[in-house]
């Protein structure tokens, strides 16, 4: 067994529970790229089992704490658990996530279903080294039509990984019919952001709905999943994204689902919602989704004011009465952070503002308790008074 050594800080670390040790924190290796290494103290001791990474500043993603080696089957253990988890959570769609990587001790590994269909991202070497095993297990329980392998995400950079899609089994169709509560949609697991569809975001279009009422918007609508989930209980719905390729997606979905109410268009949002100030219209119901403004901790700075900005402007348009679900996917932006957003926000406005709900990423995405990023997405419903 390849053997990996750590200082005493990367030790505390796992003591802490976190599962990455960081290269600095290697003091010896004897491992090549890849590999699942045996993880011990600079005097040898044993201290578990890890995913070892050859590039990556995270050298090691630990997969048990165990001084045994992992048994053959842990992979197979590993994702029949977090299926069986996922069957339990009686999720009203066809697309959802089957395997969130870390937070199913399976890291660097996503699987999201669609369908009857797999999409698979193996973000670090060893994933990557275990596709055709971990492709067998994924057909033996699922019998998947297809999968596909969107290796195509940046982050497979940093672990020298070149940028690629592959299909690993079956047939991958260029769109996937799936459903998400009574909305239909047509995903294109190839080309489509992330794996095909924002799922992280499913449970909270169904909390949406829940308080839509009278004229709503949804301004970073993506394919317009918020803007169908808010359409049966509003009069009419307006849904701007920047991209014409989104607007177009959108378009597409709200004529399968025929709902007549919905209205796309290719706007940014800044401007958007300056512009309808200035009109001096108004909204019941209004939907922020934006992209991770903080990509990094350096950018928090800039993220805080353009959350602020759109906050600002949605709860001036907001009737009384009104609801603001108002979303950030930055992980450098932790719970509090936005919440001192909102209430600024809310001051700026001259608004008294509630919160009614503070929600996060579905449960199909759990957090992991031990590392507060993997809390990236807040979602906070609030109501104008
Ligand atoms: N709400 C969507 C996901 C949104 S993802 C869902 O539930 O599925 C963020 C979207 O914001 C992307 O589609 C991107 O094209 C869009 N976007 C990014 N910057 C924008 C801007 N300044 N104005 C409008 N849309 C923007």
């Amino acid at each position: 067994m390849s053997t990996v050594s750590i200082s005493a800080k990367g030790e505390a670390r796992i003591a802490s529970g976190h599962p990455w040790v960081y290269r600095s924190d290697v003091t010896q290796v004897a491992a090549g790229r890849g590999q699942i290494v045996q993880v011990t103290s600079r005097r040898k001791a044993p201290l578990g089992y890890a995913f070892y990474s050859d590039r990556s500043e995270i050298a090691l993603r630990m997969l048990t704490r165990a001084s045994a080696a992992p048994a053959p089957q842990v992979f197979r253990d590993r994702i029949d658990a977090a299926i069986a988890y996922r069957e339990s959570l009686g999720i009203d769609a066809t697309a959802y996530r089957l395997v969130h990587g870390e937070a199913d001790r399976l890291p660097g590994l996503v699987v999201d279903r669609y369908g009857d269909y797999l999409v698979l991202q193996a973000l670090v070497q060893a994933t990557d080294a275990l596709l055709p095993e971990l492709t067998r297990v994924l057909v033996d329980r699922l019998q998947p039509a297809g999968i596909l392998a969107r290796n195509d995400p940046r982050v497979r950079l940093l672990e020298g990984l070149e940028q690629r899609v592959d299909v690993l089994h079956g047939v991958v169709p260029e769109v996937i019919e799936v459903r998400e509560g009574r909305a239909s949609y047509a995903v294109d697991p190839y080309k489509g952001q992330k794996t095909g569809l924002f799922l992280d975001q499913r449970e909270n279009r169904v909390a949406a709905a829940a308080y839509a009422h009278g004229r709503a918007l949804d301004a970073f609508s993506y394919n317009g999943g918020f803007a169908m989930a808010l359409s049966p209980r509003c009069d009419d719905v307006i849904a701007i994204d920047i991209s014409e390729d989104a607007v177009a997606r959108i378009v597409a979905n709200v004529a399968r689902n025929g709902l007549g109410n919905i209205r796309a268009h290719a706007m940014n949002v800044f401007d958007e919602l300056r512009e309808l100030e200035r009109r001096g219209e108004r909204f019941d119901t209004i939907v922020l989704d934006p992209p991770a403004f903080a990509k990094n901790k350096g950018a928090v700075p800039k993220a805080l004011s353009g959350y602020k900005e759109i906050n600002l402007r949605a709860l001036k348009l907001l009737n009384p009465g009104g609801i603001l679900v108002t979303c950030s996917c930055s992980y450098n932006v932790s719970e509090g952070m936005f919440a001192d957003v909102i209430a600024s926000a809310a001051a700026d406005a001259r608004a008294d503002v509630v919160v009614v709900e503070k929600r996060m990423q579905g449960r199909d995405h759990p957090v992991l308790v031990t590392v507060p990023e993997t809390y990236y997405l807040k979602c906070f419903v609030v109501r104008k008074l």
